[in-house]
């Protein structure tokens, strides 16, 4: 199953991926960064619509079959 890999280094905290897909990323109160809401979220069209807006591109998914 494809996991979602937010790369926290990279993310500067716009908010975009939090405004397109709510149920799935919100931003940490101490860090300002992105973060999963839920440790295990569906990935929807919301999640990709996320990434490709990202305009960091840190919110990749890791490998089908890892
Ligand atoms: S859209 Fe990208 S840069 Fe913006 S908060 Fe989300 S992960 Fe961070």
């Amino acid at each position: 199953m494809r996991e979602i890999i937010i790369d926290t280094y990279l993310c500067s905290g716009c908010g975009t991926c939090v405004e397109l897909c709510p149920e799935v990323f919100r931003l940490g109160e101490m860090t300002g960064k992105a973060e999963l809401v839920t440790v295990d979220p569906q990935i929807t069209g919301a999640v990709y619509e996320a990434a490709a807006y990202c305009p960091e591109k840190c919110i990749e998914f890791s490998p089908p079959d890892s």
